[in-house]
């Protein structure tokens, strides 16, 4: 546990509070490895945690949530869900407290992420979530259906996370997904986006085709996606891959617009943008993904694109040794430019289409890229025609 987190929990409970480290950052710090975050729950309201602190954000005060924010990092402080029935005065204070952190730890999704850590670093674990991470398992914390249908979103969390950890899903949370995968309807295409690309930047991004497999995606989608080849995912590069989840759809007859696909899912314009060209790169392939197609590809568009439709084909190694070894030209590497061609007489669209048929011989070794060799070939392509 880092020192500010430790001075966070102490100043809380030095003023008489509870107050542990929750969810992610406890079992990320089980499986031994550096939470990006620290949660902390306690038994104070917001403008108790705010009066405690120098420096505090109201980040979600509706959900009591504060952000703390200590010469040493930040923390999000949430006062831990009060259920009434726990403050009807007739229990002792201590209980009643460790009732509240039960009452917070059991509204939380997955076992593994309902675990608490006391300041002496000691875990309070009440749903069985350290042998759940030991055997690499995600379960809901409690009835699966019922955790569902309060929140569709959990679905997909239980999917990203399994990705995410490498776990399997206990079987009667999956079945409970399969069930009732058109709830998740109901989730912000945001968020179905936000959970899509944690699975696609996971270490098990294949894990994508079993959203889709689950149903999980089915809003997004117009068919069943038998043929979508998630098992090309892992070799694609991971700056890509939403691109190429959304290409993979489109060759799996899910949607008609890899673009549009990731405009449904509210991804960034550069995005929408990449898919809409690499659809086209697609397009010209039409499926020949050959070497001299690749080339011809790359010297038309620039290596995004190209790089993207090839993965969908299953050629991403290659289109990559062939990006990295640079063994093509576009015509913005020539030795000429359009003005070279505007004095041989060349106007208009031709000097585009005249430079990319240079560009092209320079690609394909008939020509070297030298100012002589091309205005040569320029104008034996003029006579030529
Ligand atoms: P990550 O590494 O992705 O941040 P995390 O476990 O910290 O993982 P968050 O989305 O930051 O996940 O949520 C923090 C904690 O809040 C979770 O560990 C979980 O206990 C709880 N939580 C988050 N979303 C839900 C939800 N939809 N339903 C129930 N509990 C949730
Ligand atoms: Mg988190």
């Amino acid at each position: 546990m880092p020192e500010f987190i430790r001075q966070i929990l102490s100043r809380l409970l030095d003023a008489g509070f509870e107050a542990y480290a929750v969810g992610g950052c406890v079992r990320d710090t089980l499986l031994g490895r550096v939470p990006h975050d620290w949660d902390v729950a306690a038994s104070a309201r917001d403008s108790d945690i705010a009066a405690l602190f120098e420096r505090t954000v109201p980040t979600g005060a509706k959900y009591g949530t504060v952000t703390v924010l200590l010469p040493g990092g930040s923390a999000e402080v949430t006062t831990f869900r009060v259920d009434g029935t726990y403050l009807d005065g007739r229990r002792p204070e201590t209980v009643a407290f460790v009732s509240d952190l039960r009452e917070d730890l059991s509204r939380r999704d997955l076992t593994v992420n309902a675990m608490a850590m006391d300041v002496n670093g000691d875990v309070v674990d009440l749903f069985g979530g350290r042998e759940d991470l030991r055997r690499g398992i995600i379960r809901c914390v409690g009835d699966p259906e019922r955790r569902f249908s309060e929140d569709a979103l959990r679905m997909l969390r239980a999917v990203r996370f399994s990705a995410q950890l490498g776990f399997g899903i206990e079987p009667g949370t999956l079945a409970a997904v399969r069930k009732l995968s058109p709830l998740a309807e109901k989730v912000s295409a945001e968020r179905v986006r936000a959970e899509l690309v944690k699975t696609l930047d996971s270490p098990r991004p294949e894990i994508a085709g079993l959203m889709i497999e689950y149903g999980l995606l089915r809003r997004f989608m117009t068919g069943p996606g038998e043929n979508f080849r998630s098992d090309l995912l892992p070799a694609c590069p991971e700056d890509l891959r939403t691109v190429v989840f959304a290409l993979l759809a489109h060759l799996a007859d899910m949607t008609d617009s890899a673009a549009a696909l990731l405009r449904d899912l509210r991804c960034p314009a550069r995005e929408v943008k990449l898919a809409s060209e690499a659809e086209a790169v697609l397009r010209e392939l039409d499926g020949d993904a050959s070497d001299t197609a690749l080339l011809t590809a790359l010297t038309d568009h620039s290596a995004p694109p190209v790089l993207a439709a090839s993965a969908a084909l299953g050629r991403i190694a290659r289109a990559e040794r062939i990006v990295r070894e640079r063994r093509y030209a576009r015509p913005g590497d020539l030795a000429v430019r359009g003005s070279d061609l505007a004095a041989l007489g060349f106007a208009g669209a031709d000097i585009s289409r005249a430079l990319r048929a240079l560009a092209l011989s320079v690609t394909f070794g008939q020509a070297e890229n030298t100012r002589e060799a091309l205005l040569g070939l320029a104008e034996k392509n003029v006579k030529d025609s």
